[in-house]
Formats: structure tokens, C-alpha cells, sequence
């Protein structure tokens, strides 16, 4: 009997699709379901990843029959959700696809195709939601507000993001939900145009996104931290580093500093992070959907932004790792990961389709390079935003 209530206790979650590919929902609205649907079972698609809570922006649409051109409000969500689900903060929803049967129509339709529906889903990143909410903002220690982030450690964001993940799991009924942005937001993210005209390197970066609010200071002071005197500390070293009187090499060296009062602040951050994972995952409790983390970020540098590795490894959680689309090559970024997570068949590989290929990128090579550190999980990016004969890459590596 004890056995017997164990097994009922394990979520049993859908095996992680080979090749899934990331779609907004006007995807489907424009082209039409069946018309998507199709075509990308035929390129040996057996996944997708649908845009449910999503950045805003202007999107550049190159088979889109209806229009080239798409505007998205940011972090506005692309389904309807049971507002009673929702407390303190409110979602936001999009003018055209926030209300009515689309989306779980469409998730109906997904499994005609044998696809995995996975909601994918920006969270902390929210330009709306910060200006709505600006007591939910981050503030940096020299009291600035981080406008577009929302603090993971306020109450009413840690609220907002559980409501979101369980309206998700057991009303939407999608089989995983990937979460992007679900740590500390860095201050160069942000949805405007940045001014900057002074040298901001990664020393300087960190101190200026270490939030300082009230939520942030009281997690401190539970590890006994003097967080008035920290951030007095960290006020002083922002405004000599930005006056250029104080070198990136002093800062990052005072980061490092594993006896520094900055270390101890790491480890409250990460605590922040791990636990509002593990609220999160409580969240998909009895609905089969589990969670899949999207780790963007140089694996050596996770902890920047409160994300905590091993202890993500313990939890046995899935992740997309996305080394991303600059110009630079990552080539240790999904190895490293590989060997740091250990997660094997639930780890997977965000591949861009539409960046220029250089000599650096191509999506067989990034493909190879994944197969090499042992992964042979893909998400492929983004079906709406390239060209249609870009799909033959999925098509050739699913006959491999
Ligand atoms: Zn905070």
C-alpha cells in the first residue's frame, strides 16, 4: 500500500520531444492550424512550443499571409485566464488573443498531431506588468527602479507567477511549461532603447542589477546580513565605478571575494530562486504538466542572477539551454552545462534558425555540437520569423 501511494505521488510527465519548435500563436490564427500543424509534422516536428506569456515587440513575419509586420504589447499573456486564479497582480492580456477558445482549441488540435504542447513563458522580464506594478519593480542600491523587471522576491510576483503556472497546468491543460526569465533580471535587459556612454562590463553590470528592496533586504538580514551597511557598500563602489575611478579588475575582484558580504547576498538571491522554483513546481501538482527552466546564461555565471545549479540537479527539473544568437560563439555552453546538470534526456537545445550563418554559426553546427556533449533534444526557433525552406533543417536532421 505504501508502495502503491509512492507511485501515485510521481508525476508521470510526457516523454521531451526530439524536435519541438517555438511558435507565437498569430502563427496559427494567420496561417490557419491544420495548414501549421501539418506542415510541421511533415518536417519531423514532434513538439511545439507556444508563446502563451510572451515579450513585446515588433515581429518580422516572412510566410505570414496576413500581414509582415506583427506589434505585441509586452508581457501580455496569449490565452484567457481565470482572472479568480490571479491575486494581488493582474495579468495582462492580448487585445486580439487574451480572450475566447483559440488557444485550447489549438492545444486539442496539437495532440491530433501526436505534438507536445508546451507553453513557453517569460516571466520577471515584463514591461507592463513593472509599470502597473512599479512596488513589484526591482530597485538597485542606489535606489533606482529597474524599469521592466518585476523583483522574484516580492510576494505578489512570487503570487503572480504560481497563479500563472497553475492556471497553465490544470485549466490550459498543456503537457510542460518553459519558463524564461524566471531568475533575477540583469539591468541590460530591458524592452527600450539603452543609453549608455560609459564602459559597463560584467562587474559593473551585476552590481547595478543587484536589487535592494524591501523584500531582497529582509531574505538578507534572515542569513544575518548587515544590509544597510552592504548596500551603503555597493552605493559607493556604483558611483566611483560609473565616475570611472574605480576598474572593472577592482570590482570583479571584490565580487569574487568569497568572504565578502557580496557572496553572502549571492547565496540569499540563489535562496530566493530555489525556493521559487520549488513553489512553482508545487503549483503543477496533481495536472500531468511539469516544468522545463530556460537557462540563457554562461553556465559559470548562473549564480550572478540567482540560479543555483546543483541544486536545480537535485530537483531533477528539465531545462532548454539557449546559448543564443550573437556573434560571438559560446563553444563551452551546452558542454559545460551537460556536465554540470546531468540531466541527460530531459536537457534540450535551443537552435536559431534565422540568424545569419557565419563561420562561427550554422544550425548544423550548433547541432552537432550538442549531439557531441550528449544531447539529442532540440527546440528550433521560431517557426514564424524564417523562412519556410529553413524547416528542411528539422526535416534532414529527424532522418538522421
Ligand atoms: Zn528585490
Amino acid at each position: 500500500m505504501i508502495f502503491e501511494s509512492v507511485l501515485e505521488a510521481e508525476k508521470t510527465m510526457v516523454a521531451m520531444p526530439a524536435r519541438a519548435i517555438r511558435t507565437f500563436v498569430w502563427d496559427f490564427a494567420d496561417e490557419g492550424v491544420h495548414e501549421v500543424l501539418g506542415r510541421l509534422a511533415d518536417s519531423g516536428v514532434n513538439g511545439v512550443h507556444l508563446a502563451l506569456a510572451c515579450h513585446g515587440g515588433r515581429y518580422y513575419c516572412p510566410h505570414n499571409p496576413k500581414r509582415a509586420l506583427v506589434h505585441a504589447p509586452d508581457g501580455a499573456l496569449y490565452f484567457q485566464p481565470l482572472l479568480s486564479c490571479y491575486d494581488e497582480i493582474k495579468p495582462r492580456v492580448h487585445p486580439e488573443f487574451g480572450s475566447g477558445a483559440f488557444v485550447a482549441r489549438l492545444i486539442e488540435s496539437m495532440r491530433e498531431y501526436d505534438m507536445i504542447a508546451t507553453a513557453w513563458v517569460t516571466l520577471f522580464n515584463n514591461q507592463s506588468l513593472s509599470l502597473a506594478f512599479p512596488e513589484c519593480t526591482m530597485v538597485n542600491a542606489l535606489g533606482d527602479r529597474l524599469e521592466g523587471t518585476l523583483c522574484p522576491a516580492h510576494p505578489a510576483v512570487r503570487g503572480y507567477a504560481q497563479a500563472l503556472v497553475e492556471d497553465l497546468a490544470h485549466r490550459v491543460g498543456v503537457d510542460m511549461i518553459e519558463l524564461q526569465d524566471f531568475a533575477f533580471p540583469s539591468h541590460d535587459q530591458f524592452i527600450g532603447a539603452r543609453w549608455v556612454d560609459v564602459p559597463v562590463g560584467q562587474g559593473l553590470g551585476y552590481l547595478l542589477s543587484l536589487c535592494f528592496c524591501e523584500h531582497c533586504r529582509r531574505r538578507a538580514e534572515e542569513l544575518n546580513l548587515e544590509v544597510d551597511d552592504l548596500a551603503q557598500r555597493v552605493e559607493r563602489m556604483l558611483h566611483r565605478a560609473l565616475a570611472g575611478d574605480l576598474s572593472e579588475r577592482r570590482l570583479n575582484d571584490e565580487i569574487a571575494d568569497p568572504y565578502n558580504s557580496l557572496a553572502r547576498y549571492a547565496e540569499a538571491r540563489a535562496g530566493t530562486i530555489t525556493t521559487l522554483v520549488d513553489e512553482l513546481n508545487d503549483a503543477t501538482d496533481g495536472s500531468h504538466a511539469g516544468l522545463q527552466l530556460v537557462l540563457a546564461e554562461e553556465p559559470d555565471d548562473a549564480w550572478r542572477w540567482g540560479i543555483a545549479l546543483h541544486t536545480l540537479r537535485q530537483r531533477m527539473l528539465r531545462a532548454t539551454l539557449q546559448p543564443g544568437r550573437g556573434p560571438a560563439p559560446r563553444p563551452t555552453f551546452v558542454s559545460r552545462y551537460a556536465e554540470v546538470l546531468q540531466l541527460g534526456r530531459d536537457l534540450a537545445v535551443d537552435i536559431p534558425l534565422g540568424v545569419p550563418h557565419t563561420d562561427d554559426y550554422s544550425p548544423a553546427g550548433a547541432i552537432q555540437a550538442a549531439l557531441e556533449s550528449g544531447i539529442d533534444h532540440f527546440v528550433f526557433s521560431h517557426y514564424g520569423l524564417v523562412p519556410l525552406d529553413m524547416l528542411d533543417w528539422i526535416d534532414a536532421l529527424a532522418r538522421r
